[in-house]
């Protein structure tokens, strides 16, 4: 590596939403850039305006927001080397074509749609596959094949054309992976790519991509297996612009799997399964269809940090749970693993449940808001916060008469079925409750209509202005009302201190369950 200060890209197709392994790959450059003190760029790759998909920008920018993934420079965020969207460079690719043109290392094309199909089909009728290369280029219309001023008239009368790489065959290439060491191809199995197209006088994906990453002075190219059959193609353009000295090192990431290991991760195996393989709910503009997102699914972005930056790398040692800022000390590229890393997403419940664990209640309150909104239940972040603070230990960790047991709370979303009796009354008491039957005596229900009509005359109806009235009342009677006066405000033996639940409740609420399970149980 030269002594260059080390520079990095994420550069995404804006074609829909980010898929989880792309975060993945946007996480890995993030790392290695803050590691070495480093630039991360945000490219935005959208000359194939066929796949254009409008939303899809924003989306990406949004996701690392919540993630709290910082760029230092690209779109949205300015920068020496703009502009950043590959749509709005146009004009400065084509000299580089015209370099290449020029040099011999490329040519003109002519063929048409109609004419490349039907040497698709010829060679398919015969059982083989047709490759634009050296092997069939001399019996194609490109600037090889005609006469140079048949070449000029085309161009000259407006006839559309492309632009292709002149492909030497019987080379092998040698691509320098940091993660796969020497990974090499021989150039006959490489097409000759096209590079440009006058049609909407757009470079192609390979051109863009390495004209950008030159002038860009991208030192590191981190970036998923997919592209590494594009590597070899990459390297023969830097060669052929006169750029191997400057050209980046390769690192291609191993492919996320899906759970079973068997074969790539996709957005299927997420609808089958039940996790996201998106970081954020996405609308499909066209279609209307919604896919969900690890932030809407209740994910922590701490929690999708951590799962996603454990999937293709470890640290080594036991140690898990490891923040941004380990993460960041401890990151090695050469370290990341060649074979897929299997999606295990319900391991991404575990490092959510941790981080959800470590958060202070009142965090948790906004989002237990909204799971209530969405049961019709209409509260404040105090109130919530209230229920978080009152229930969270115990649901988390419960006794049973093999001693205390944990509760897989992984998402606010599961405190829900265990505090439902903060907002709902109870509307039926099951007979077979070993709780109800061992606490609800013949003698129970005048012994709550006492306590009902002491509370009654209540007006502080706080912890303390209940317990100060209620203590007394206990001594007094000699009458032990835990248990039943639950019965009567949960439905069932479980919840928190009784005189918080009373004082969450409110007097009118208590008074009202109390006379319902009276009336009912009594029966
Ligand atoms: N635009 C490419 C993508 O969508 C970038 C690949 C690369 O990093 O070279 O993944």
């Amino acid at each position: 590596m030269n002594s260059m200060k080390v520079r990095v890209r994420f550069a995404p197709s804006p074609t829909g939403p980010l898929h989880i392994g792309g975060v993945r790959t946007a996480l890995y450059n993030y790392l290695f850039a803050r590691q070495h003190g480093g630039d991360f760029i945000f490219r935005i790759e959208d000359t194939d305006r066929t796949r254009f998909v409008p939303g899809a920008e924003e989306y990406i920018l949004e996701t690392f927001r919540w993630l709290g993934i910082q760029f230092d420079e690209g779109v949205s965020f300015g920068g020496d080397h703009g502009p950043y969207r590959q749509s709005e460079r146009k004009e400065l690719y084509k000299v580089y074509v015209q370099q290449l043109l020029d040099q011999g290392w490329a040519y003109y094309a002519f063929d048409t749609a109609e004419e490349l199909n039907a040497r698709r089909e010829e060679a398919e009728a015969q059982g083989e596959k047709f490759q634009y290369d050296a092997s069939t280029r001399s019996q194609m219309r490109n600037s090889l094949t005609l006469a140079q001023e048949e070449t000029e008239r085309l161009l000259q009368e407006g006839h559309p054309y492309v632009v292709r790489f002149l492909i030497q065959p019987g080379e092998d290439v040698h691509v320098d992976d940091i993660i796969r060491g020497d990974v090499c191809i021989n150039s006959s199995i490489l097409d000759d790519k096209v590079l440009w197209k006058s049609a909407d006088q757009l470079p192609t994906y390979h051109l863009a991509n390495i004209v950008d990453d030159h002038l860009m002075e991208v030192t590191h190219v981190i970036r998923g297996e997919e592209w590494l059959p594009s590597a070899p193609l990459h390297v023969l353009l830097y060669r052929a612009f006169g750029w191997e000295d400057t050209m980046p090192r390769f690192a291609h990431l191993p492919l996320l799997l899906k759970p079973d290991g068997k074969g790539k991760l996709s957005k299927r195996d997420g609808d089958r399964l039940g996790f996201p393989v998106f970081p954020l709910e996405w609308h499909n503009p066209e279609t209307g269809e919604v896919s969900s997102g690890y932030r809407e699914s209740g994910y922590l972005p701490e929690a999708v940090i951590n799962f996603l930056a454990l999937l293709g790398w470890n640290p080594g040692g036991d140690q898990e749970i490891l923040s941004m800022d380990e993460l960041i000390e401890k990151f090695n590229l050469e370290k990341c693993s060649k074979n897929g890393a299997r999606f295990d997403y319900v391991k991404g419940f575990w490092f959510n449940r941790e981080y959800l664990l470590q958060r202070p209640d009142a965090e948790w309150a906004p989002d237990f808001v909204r799971i209530l909104a969405e049961q019709g239940i209409e509260t404040t972040e105090e109130k919530a916060a209230e229920v978080v603070s009152m229930m969270k230990a115990k649901v988390i960790e419960y006794q049973t008469k093999d001693g205390p047991k944990k509760r897989n709370i992984s998402f606010v979303r599961d405190l829900w079925p265990l505090c439902r009796f903060f907002f709902v009354a109870p509307t039926a008491f099951d007979p077979e409750d070993k709780f109800i039957r061992k606490n609800w005596k013949p003698e129970t229900a005048d012994e709550m209509r006492q306590l009902r009509d002491v509370l009654a005359t209540i007006d502080d109806f706080s912890v303390e202005g209940q317990k100060a009235v209620v203590d007394a009342w206990v001594e007094q009677s000699g009458i032990k009302p835990w248990n039943a006066w639950r019965v009567c405000l949960v439905g069932e033996g479980q919840g928190p201190d009784m005189y918080g639940l009373s004082a969450f409740l409110g007097k009118e609420e208590v008074l009202r369950r109390m006379d319902f399970a009276i009336q009912t149980l009594k029966l």
